[in-house]
């Protein structure tokens, strides 16, 4: 049985900043091993997702500690205001409820990244810097006293610490029993890219429908991604029906914002859900990313808490490995617990709330919704306090520091 420092379940993005933040910060390569059943073979790596998301500061400047935001810079648009409104399918555009853009030269908000584009980024990254992976399934584990046994198929690991990174189903944290708070939003969120009249002037717009929240992220100049939240069924129906009838279901959400909607592009369909693991860790295991949160997606900070988990893991990790320390010990598990579930559920609990208050056509609560809005536009620093929070740098959140240690 090979025994290693640190394995790592889950090639995906977060897996693979977590080894890279791991091997920045000096552990050597031959210590660590990825396990992925989907990490493709050698090669120029394709990651077939077509998912575009916002990554914010924290972030972007995490991805720079590791070397790779200038692999997907010329990829990355800026996102440097938004605005957000409400209104019944259907209706003429409404003012906005709430604005917020940036000042000159101020960083932009966010960043808008192709999924697929950033992981295959990483991936490379991560083959390079020499790490092994391996294309298998863990499919057991056991935790002993001073290391954790990881089967894969008929071959067996063990390591000081294995950091579950494999994403919404985790068959890590299924197998090491931690259960889960959860449910389905009973809504699916289709991602496409679009492309319109209007300029889009580095903004975006969140439009909230009874049905879901309809977004539209700005891209190159006359492109922007949708992120539209929609019923189950409504959805499928949309997914099922020609590229014309796609085209004027979006014009109607787009409610004009963006002039005319010319063509739709690169659809995809994501069901949607809430889950939060009740323990982040267990005995000699640490779970990052959606492995141990998936929020709802309105807010665009599902990998930025995750990238925020990796950043956190491997900063305590090599802390205890430059003293000679156990890199898996209960102490070091029940830190990063304490530090990463907080923001989870609170970015889970909030992202709810926006969902539940604004996806209905209930009169009173869009009375609430105004009140609550221009009590936004107007409270002294309250826009300040929002843009700390969303840029992954305010108070608490981590820090990667430039040498990229962590
Ligand atoms: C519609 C939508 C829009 C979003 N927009 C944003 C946004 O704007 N900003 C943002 O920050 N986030 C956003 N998110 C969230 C973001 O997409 C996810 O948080 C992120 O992609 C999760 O990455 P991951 O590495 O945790 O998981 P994954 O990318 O799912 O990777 C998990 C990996 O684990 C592997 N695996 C599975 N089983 C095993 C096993 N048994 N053993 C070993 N490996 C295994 C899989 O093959 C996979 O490669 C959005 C999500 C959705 C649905």
């Amino acid at each position: 049985m090979a025994r290693h420092d640190i394995l790592i379940g889950g090639f995906g993005a977060a897996g693979a900043a977590t080894a890279l933040a791991l091997v920045a910060g000096g552990v050597p390569a031959r210590d660590l091993l990825i396990l992925d059943p989907a990490a493709g073979a050698d090669g120029p790596e394709r990651v077939p997702d077509a998912r575009i998301l916002a990554l914010n500061t924290g972030s972007r400047r995490f991805l720079a500690t590791l070397g790779v935001w200038d692999d997907v810079a010329d990829a990355a648009h800026p996102m440097t205001g938004f605005a957000i409104s409400d209104s019944a399918l259907g209706e003429e555009i409404r003012p906005a409820l709430a604005t917020i853009g940036m000042e000159d030269g101020a960083e932009p908000i966010a960043h808008l990244v192709p999924l697929g584009r950033l992981t295959a980024a990483l991936r490379v990254r991560v083959r390079e810097a020499g790490i092994a992976v391996r294309v298998v399934p863990i499919t057991a584990l056991s935790a002993g006293p001073d290391a954790m046994r990881v089967e894969s198929g008929d071959r067996a690991d063990s390591a000081r610490l294995l950091v579950g990174a494999d994403g919404a189903h985790s068959p890590i944290r299924r197998l090491a029993g931690i259960p889960f708070h959860g449910w389905a939003y009973g809504q699916t969120a289709i991602v496409a890219t679009i492309r319109h009249t209007l300029p889009h002037e580095g903004r975006a717009v969140q439009h909230f429908l009874p049905a879901g929240p309809f977004a539209m992220l700005p891209l190159d100049e006359g492109r922007s991604s949708i992120v539209w939240s929609e019923a189950g069924a409504v959805a499928r129906a949309v997914l099922a029906a020609d590229p014309e009838a796609q085209r004027r279901e979006i014009a109607r959400r787009a409610a004009g914002w963006r002039g005319e909607i010319l063509a739709v592009e690169a659809l995809s369909a994501h069901p949607l859900n809430l889950r939060l693991a009740r323990r982040f860790v267990a005995s000699r295991l640490a779970l990052v990313a959606d492995a141990a949160h998936i929020v709802h997606p309105l807010a665009g900070q599902g990998l930025n808490l995750g990238f925020a988990d990796a950043a956190t893991l491997a900063e305590m990790v090599l802390e205890r490995l430059r003293l000679g320390l156990d890199p898996g010990a209960p102490d070091l598990l029940a830190a990063y617990q304490a530090r990463r579930r907080p923001p989870a559920v609170a970015m889970a609990c909030a992202t709810d709330g926006i969902n539940r208050l604004f996806s209905n056509d209930s009169g009173p609560l869009r009375l609430m919704r105004d009140f609550g809005a221009g009590l936004f536009e107007r409270i002294p620093g309250a826009k300040a306090w929002l843009m700390a929070q969303a840029s992954g740098v305010a108070d608490g959140a981590p820090q990667p520091s430039q040498d990229g240690r962590g």
